[in-house]
């Protein structure tokens, strides 16, 4: 696995963006990526609008990773409660459009409770 330190937030943001556009036709709130310290793994703070990755996300994960996670992240902008009905909906929705979800999808229920997302907004 090759670990992508190259990570920003502008990057990211960027990512977000062009995912949005892509996958939500530019529905989605506009969300600020954030790389902060204050929350494990990753989550979506759909309060402050706030799409967070802890550091240790990008030692730990490929760039392909990242990028799943941050869709990951941007269903919970798009669906209510905490991986939810909906929420795995809107996944498989990604992913019959092109998305790159197979990590987070292929076994989804086995990784269920290791899934690096820490939504408890
Ligand atoms: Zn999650």
């Amino acid at each position: 696995m090759r670990p992508t330190p190259g990570c920003t937030e502008e990057r990211l943001q960027r990512l977000f963006d062009d995912y949005n556009r892509r996958y939500w036709r530019g529905r989605l709130p506009r969300y600020n990526v954030v790389i902060s310290d204050k929350h494990w793994g990753s989550a979506c703070d759909r309060r402050n609008r706030q799409v967070l990755f802890h550091p240790v996300v990008f030692e730990s994960s490929s760039e392909r990773q990242v990028r799943e996670t941050l869709l990951h992240e941007m269903a919970h902008a798009a669906t209510p409660g905490v991986h939810s009905k909906a929420w795995y909906r809107e996944m498989k929705r990604l992913h019959r459009l092109g998305a790159c979800l197979n990590f987070l999808l292929m076994s989804f229920k086995e990784r269920r409770a290791s899934l690096p997302c820490f939504c408890e907004f």
